[in-house]
């Protein structure tokens, strides 16, 4: 039997790979910390769960028509847009997706041939790399560095621009950073591009959920000439705790959407209608539960960031969005014996039964990414387990 060469190269989700460790350990009885999971610990609101029993007792049940998106999804993806973001779309700009993910996917199969090239500021999401792999292109990876929260600059940029380059990768806030791009800094990248053929994807997974003073500034907002070039993408997963829904959308320039909306339909058919139906309550509806989460979400970024800088041979940057904190533990690399980010994490897993996602699968090997969508108890549980077993300064 011969596993497809495009397959054979792919490489498995490290993140899935951490969570499924930690839950055979679980399993055995091993009373696992587990900081491995990308998704929020709250059940979906419970006006989305009504919405979508009610589209299941409707009789929504059948194929979405269209498949990329019922006219009711797409018009609240517009008003999200228009009231968060001041982006005017419309629905004939949207697509209703698989999550998040499929819409990445179908944007890089759409716009990237063999040979192109897409600039990828690492730390990365770990599916962006392989996604655009899959397409014969070849992720450019730029670095953004710990003393400028991993954010890259414009001249960064432009340094990596060549005649090939075809799309920008740009995600704020970030997984597994948990930086936040200013709205200056947002504007500086987008000044760089406007003038260019490079389709910016902007991933907005994480809009919601910034915290401090930071402010939000969608990429496409920043001028007529970026809003004609760039993808802006979005899901009711991280907002809405509606990670197993699998619904996501993206809007932009229609004859992309129109171009990915052809393959979509040869390939998922998009995600389930009843789906469509609550991620138009999700956006629609009532919205005070996002603001208690991402509340709850502050209060545990401040908590983890001073309890990891607290621990011997560990610095982090304080997390300003989405909920990861992505420390330095190459300080701690030799107290343990270790080499790089998996080591590391393997130990940490055996030795302190903490799980945490090696920053190799990110770009960058001298981190380490723990989600705090997790309680608090676990949280300082984790905290103190590895301080125990790193040392306290
Ligand atoms: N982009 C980023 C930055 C993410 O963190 C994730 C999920 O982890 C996704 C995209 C995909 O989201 P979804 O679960 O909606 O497919």
């Amino acid at each position: 039997m011969k596993i497809s060469q495009r397959i054979q190269e792919l490489e498995e989700s490290a993140t899935l790979a951490v969570s499924a460790k930690a839950a055979a350990m679980k399993k055995q009885g091993i009373n696992v910390v587990g900081f491995g999971a990308g998704e929020p610990d709250f059940p979906t609101p419970v006006n989305i769960r009504n919405a979508c029993k009610a589209a299941l007792d409707a009789g929504h049940t059948k194929y979405a028509s269209p498949a990329s998106g019922i006219p009711a999804a797409k018009e609240a993806v517009c008003s999200k847009f228009k009231r968060e973001n001041n982006l005017e779309y419309t629905p004939s700009q949207v697509m209703i997706t698989v999550g998040g993910k499929e819409a990445l996917y179908l944007a890089s199969m759409t716009l990237l041939d063999p040979g192109d090239e897409a600039i990828l500021p690492a730390p990365y999401w770990v599916s962006y790399p392989e996604q655009i792999k899959l397409c014969g292109a070849k992720p450019v990876i730029i670095e953004g560095k710990e003393s400028n929260n991993f954010k890259v600059t414009p001249e960064q940029i432009a340094k990596a621009i060549t005649p090939k380059t075809r799309v920008l990768i740009f995600n704020s806030p970030s997984n597994p950073g948990g930086f936040t791009y200013t709205p200056d800094e947002v504007r500086a990248i987008a000044k760089l591009v406007a003038d260019k053929d490079i389709i910016v994807f902007s991933d907005e997974m994480y809009d919601r959920l910034i915290y401090g003073n930071q402010r939000f500034l969608s990429f496409a907002a920043c001028s007529p000439e970026n809003y004609a070039r760039t993808l802006t993408f979005n899901a009711g997963s991280k907002t809405y705790s509606m990670t197993g829904w699998r619904v996501g959308y993206v809007a932009g320039p229609e004859p992309i959407i129109k171009a990915m909306a052809k393959l979509q339909s040869q390939t998922t058919s998009g995600t389930a209608t009843f789906c469509h139906h609550a991620l138009v309550e999700a956006l629609s509806g009532d919205q005070a539960e996002v603001e208690k989460m991402r509340k709850e979400f502050e209060r545990r970024a401040e908590y983890m960031h001073q309890r990891l800088n607290g621990i011997k041979g560990v610095t982090c940057v304080q997390p300003t969005g989405a909920f990861y904190a992505f420390p330095n533990v190459s300080g701690a690399f030799a107290a343990l014996g270790v080499k790089g980010s998996l080591d590391f994490s393997a130990k940490v897993l055996e030795q302190a039964h903490v799980a945490v996602v090696p920053g190799i699968a990110f770009g960058l090997d001298d981190y380490v990414r723990l989600s705090f969508a997790t309680s608090m108890e676990q949280i300082r549980e984790g905290c103190d387990r590895l301080e125990k077993l790193l040392g306290k300064i």
